[in-house]
């Protein structure tokens, strides 16, 4: 299922949005993963589902840890 995924767009939620993986609700402000599959129906992953699937990545950048999102471009 996530295979088929194309696009990645890191967005920050507004208002109520819940994961469709763990089907936890991502808080107000707080950044999630939106992906567009074939169909283009819409899944959002909070930033724990990301992790675990390899979607994001922390890395140091002059002292600070930044968090990227992977994407294709
Ligand atoms: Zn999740």
């Amino acid at each position: 299922m996530l295979e088929d995924i194309k696009v990645r767009c890191g967005c920050i939620a507004v208002g109520e949005v819940q994961c469709d993986k763990c089907r936890k609700f991502i808080e107000n402000g707080e950044r999630y993963l939106l992906n567009y599959d074939e169909q283009e129906n819409t899944q959002r992953l909070c930033i724990d589902c990301c992790l675990e699937c390899g979607y994001l990545i922390h890395e140091e950048e002059k002292g600070k840890q930044i968090t990227t999102f992977l994407s294709y471009d």
